[in-house]
């Protein structure tokens, strides 16, 4: 190790590769390699990383992927270079706020930290916001911190094989996404507004418990779509009764005051903004999927059967739920609709 270290000094090398050397301490003297950009130290036995690395104020790649780090080791919050960094296969537990929120990564475009045992991320992690590729695989995630939202950069986010229930709609914010794996996770619902997502390409939620997709799901440009060892609704149709339904005295408020704020001349829409309570309270509206008549709290859960070959073009030949709200039994006994009740056994 020592003879790779000391060509590289003489040489003013800017790449150092000590992977695979059984290395379990890194010798001091790395630190006086200040041109390196690549560090290649993946396949030893490191439990940390000395401070003295601060001075590899050019390193722009660091691979300490395969090691024997608990925790992210600080001395890497100020390394302001640095584009892409591997963390992935260690004991990682522990990912703390000060290394992830200080000005130091804020240039990381590469963060893998795949197979570790982390079960959260600091909030702290909005401050990558040039963050592109986000690897989270095969960790104890219980949950997506909403700060995800700030990386509107990502075009890749990997949070496969953890312990996820829910995951945020903020992460909808993250417009550039093209690939987002979210399985074998404990997922029983993806969040409304997918859409937003306007670059998806692949969507993998396979190993989860969903029982349909999102409203308007069939609307994204996906090209993969993996969604094996699911819950989903079966196509089975039985005879169902009907109640007779009774609109609350709020509801019919909503949505008369609704379908009001749809004309700008109208009054309602020009005193709405006064009433930011009103306002908050309507943003949660939807609209029928058959006369597109908006409605606050209540509609008819429905789902719809869509093609991935003729509805979504893509190759898989597979018929997927996607979900649907009617406004109204009166929608739903309309003739010439392909929209079916969904039974609760
Ligand atoms: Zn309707």
């Amino acid at each position: 190790m020592a003879d790779s270290v000391i060509r590289a000094l003489y040489g003013k090398s800017t790449s150092l590769n000590l992977s695979s050397r059984k290395i379990k301490y890194i010798p001091k003297c790395v630190s006086r390699l200040t041109n390196l950009s690549v560090l290649l130290l993946n396949n030893n036995s490191i439990t940390a990383l000395p401070g003295e690395l601060l001075s590899l104020q050019n390193l722009a790649e660091l691979n300490l992927g395969n090691n024997a780090l608990k925790e992210v080791p600080a001395v890497l919050g100020h390394l302001e270079s640095l584009k892409k960094l591997y963390l992935f296969s260690n004991q990682i537990k522990l990912v703390p706020p000060e290394v992830i929120g200080t000005d130091g990564l804020q240039n990381l475009v590469v963060l893998n930290l795949n197979h570790n045992q982390i079960q959260r991320l600091p909030p702290e992690i909005k401050s990558l916001t040039k963050l592109q590729h986000l690897n989270v695989l095969d960790n104890k995630l219980e949950e997506v911190p909403v700060e995800l939202d700030h990386l509107t950069k990502l075009s890749e986010l990997n949070l496969t094989s953890n312990n996820l229930a829910w995951l945020p709609q903020h992460l909808y914010q993250c417009k550039d996404l093209t690939k987002l794996h979210v399985a074998r996770n404990w997922l029983t619902s993806l969040p409304e507004g997918i859409r937003a997502l306007a670059k998806l390409q692949v969507l993998d939620v396979g190993g989860n418990m969903l029982s349909m997709f999102p409203v308007e799901f069939h609307l994204l440009p996906l090209k993969e779509l993996y969604c094996e060892g699911n819950r989903f609704v079966q196509w089975e149709p039985v005879p169902s009764a009907q109640d007779v339904e009774v609109l609350t005295l709020k509801e019919l408020a909503a949505r008369f005051v609704l379908r009001e704020d749809r004309n700008r001349f109208s009054l309602v829409h020009r005193m709405l903004p006064h009433y930011p309570y009103l306002t908050a309270l309507l943003a949660n509206c939807g609209c029928c999927a058959l006369c597109l008549d908006p409605f606050l709290t209540t509609w008819l859960e429905c789902v719809h059967f869509i093609s991935l070959r003729k509805d979504m073009k893509m190759r898989s030949a597979q018929t997927v739920p996607v979900r649907a709200r009617l406004c109204s039994y009166k929608c739903f006994n309309t003739d010439g609709h392909s929209y079916y009740g969904v039974a609760t056994r």
